[in-house]
């Protein structure tokens, strides 16, 4: 297995304490941040690493912009998504190393090398490096809002559909694949599914964006539920977890059809019902019309991006769809 990922993970208690040593041979550092976390933790962050620095607030970067970021030699992105993505953009223009210190536990990305932009209401993903520290401080990201936690938690728990379709995609359609990366992937999953603690959903969250940097590509951890999201995207501004997890029992279903998920698609929707996730149309705010609609975008986004879909596989029509979402109580 390539060693490919963080060099340093601290996930604890306090790990924000444990930053100094991993900034003291750099002189200007920037934190990406956002105003709320800025408030809260700014001069936390500072003392932690014991000298000054620079602030600039995701929501201000433009990115292909001449954002002026001056003489900086480290990057840190301090906050939820946007603030890490940032963080990784800045990292990839400047070519200066960075370190993720997520204030949340809502995606797979706080440790991984590709970055989400926006655009036209789609987000697309730009391959950027991967953090050199990840450091997790569960004092700061217990606090954050309990939906994002939820998120982070869809955004694993949806590998039990991206996962069986990838090996599906390998077999019927020779997609590249990787048995090391799988089971990093399915180690993850499985121990989200067997414990709720933060540290446990943070670790499996670091896991998951080591093996896409491993693998080259967000493949093993993403297929048509994320393609799903990434339509529906256009339509609502639910979290992306939360969108992945809703479309995930219905590509189980799909998935269980041709043999190929050993994980079922109620079962999927118990675990989610058991947290408030939602499963429904109407917790969505979508309607089936709508949802059908965001399927057969998604296929298209797989199919551009030259991934095999089960939907794909069995030829899946509308009525199809509908008859599966009625039984699956959509
Ligand atoms: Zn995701």
């Amino acid at each position: 297995m390539s060693t490919k990922g963080p060099e340093v993970i601290v996930i604890e208690d306090g790990a924000l304490d444990k930053i100094g040593p991993l900034v003291k041979d750099y002189s200007h550092p920037i934190c990406v941040t956002d105003s709320l976390i800025h408030k809260d933790y700014s001069q936390h962050l500072e003392n932690a690493i014991g000298k000054p620095c620079r602030w600039l607030m995701a929501a201000s970067y433009r990115a292909n912009t001449n954002t002026v970021l001056g003489n900086v030699d480290i990057v840190l992105g301090f906050g939820g998504g946007s603030s890490l993505d940032v963080a990784k953009l800045i990292s990839r223009d400047t070519g200066i190393n960075w370190i993720s210190v997520p204030t949340a536990a809502s995606h797979d990305g706080i440790a991984s090398e590709v970055a989400s932009v926006s655009h036209n209401g789609y987000k697309y993903s730009e391959k950027c490096k991967g953090p050199m520290a990840v450091i997790a401080d569960t004092s700061i990201i217990s606090r954050a809002p309990p939906r994002l936690r939820l998120a982070g938690l869809g955004d694993i728990i949806c590998k039990t559909s991206s996962l069986a379709e990838w090996k599906l995609a390998h077999e019927v359609k020779e997609e590249p694949f990787d048995e090391e990366v799988y089971s990093l992937v399915k180690k993850a999953l499985e121990s989200v599914l067997a414990s709720d603690r933060l540290e446990t959903l943070i670790s499996a969250e670091i896991d998951a964006g080591r093996a896409m940097s491993i693998f080259g590509s967000s493949r093993p951890c993403s297929g048509t539920e994320h393609a799903i999201s990434h339509a529906m995207d256009r339509i609502s501004g639910e979290l992306h977890g939360l969108q992945v997890a809703f479309a995930t029992p219905l590509c189980l279903h799909y998935l269980q059809e041709v043999g190929c998920s050993e994980y079922k698609p109620r079962k999927m929707q118990d675990f989610m019902e058991d947290r408030e996730m939602p499963t429904t149309l109407s917790e969505m705010a979508i309607s089936s019309e709508q949802l059908i609609d965001c399927v057969r975008h998604g296929l298209k986004i797989m199919e551009k991006r030259n991934r095999y879909s089960v939907l794909h596989h069995l030829n899946v029509d509308d009525s199809s769809l509908k008859a599966t979402m009625m039984d699956l109580g959509y």
